[in-house]
C-alpha cells in the first residue's frame, strides 16, 4: 500500500519517463504519450491496446471513437470515469494504428507495472486481447469474456475492447452485460481485501505459503 502523496509523486514520475521514453520503435511515431489518467486510488482500472489517432494528438487514453463508447459504458453502471484509472499496454501509437508488437509490450511492461503496483486497484478490466493475455495466455476472448479470476489480493476481468463493439454490432450487448457485473466483483473483492487486512499479520504471512 503506498501512501497518498507518494502514490501521486510516483505516478507522475511514470508519466514524464513515458513522455520522453525511448525503450521501444513506437517512439518515433508519437506525436504524444499517452502514459494514462484517473485516480491515483482508484479501485478499477482499465487497461486498453494502444494509443490511436485521437489519443496521439491529445496525450490522453480512450478520447476517441472506442473512448466514447467506454463513457457509455461507465455511465451505464454509474462510474465516473475520474474516479478510475484508464490506460493501455503500450504508451505510444503503433504506426497506422497497426497491432503492437511482442517486444513493444515487453519494452513498455514496465511503466504499466509500477501503474499496478502504485494505484493497487481491487480489479483489472482488461480491454482486448492485447491486455487480457498477460494474465490469460492462450485464452480466448470469446470464451473468457466477463468471468474474474483471482490472482492475489486482485481480481483480474477480462472483456472485449470497446472497439470491437463499433466493428461488430451484435457484441454491443455482450459488452454492456459484461460490464453490468462489473460492480458486483468490485464489491466481493472489496470484502475479500478488508477480510484479509484485518487478519492479524501471522496469518497473513500463513496465506501467502
Ligand atoms: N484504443 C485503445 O486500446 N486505447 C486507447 O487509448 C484508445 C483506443
Ligand atoms: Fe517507451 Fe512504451 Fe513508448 Fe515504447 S511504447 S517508446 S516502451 S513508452
Amino acid at each position: 500500500m503506498t501512501a497518498g502523496g507518494d502514490q501521486i509523486r510516483i505516478l507522475e514520475e511514470v508519466a514524464a519517463m513515458v513522455r520522453t521514453c525511448t525503450r521501444c520503435e513506437l517512439c518515433r511515431g508519437r506525436t504524444n504519450a499517452v502514459p494514462g489518467e484517473g485516480a491515483t486510488n482508484a479501485e478499477i482500472m482499465f487497461i486498453g491496446e494502444a494509443p490511436g489517432y485521437n489519443e496521439d494528438k491529445q496525450g490522453l487514453p480512450f478520447v476517441g471513437a472506442a473512448g466514447k463508447f467506454l463513457n457509455e459504458l461507465l455511465e451505464s453502471i454509474n462510474l465516473d470515469r475520474n474516479s478510475v484509472f484508464i490506460t493501455n499496454v503500450v504508451k505510444c501509437r503503433p504506426p497506422g494504428n497497426r497491432d503492437p508488437l511482442p517486444d513493444e509490450i515487453e519494452a513498455c511492461y514496465p511503466y504499466l507495472e509500477r501503474q499496478i503496483e502504485t494505484i493497487d486497484p481491487l480489479v483489472i478490466v482488461t480491454l482486448g486481447r492485447y491486455s487480457m493475455s498477460r494474465w490469460f495466455p492462450n485464452e480466448r476472448i470469446s470464451r473468457i469474456h466477463g468471468q474474474p479470476k483471482r490472482v492475489g489480493e486482485r481480481v483480474i476481468v477480462p472483456m472485449y475492447h470497446p472497439a470491437a463493439a463499433l466493428h461488430q454490432g451484435s457484441l454491443r450487448a455482450t459488452i454492456l452485460a459484461d460490464f453490468e457485473r462489473l460492480p458486483m466483483y468490485v464489491a466481493k473483492a472489496k470484502e475479500d481485501r478488508d477480510k484479509f487486512d484485518s487478519t492479524p499479520p501471522s496469518a497473513n504471512q500463513a496465506r501467502l505459503f
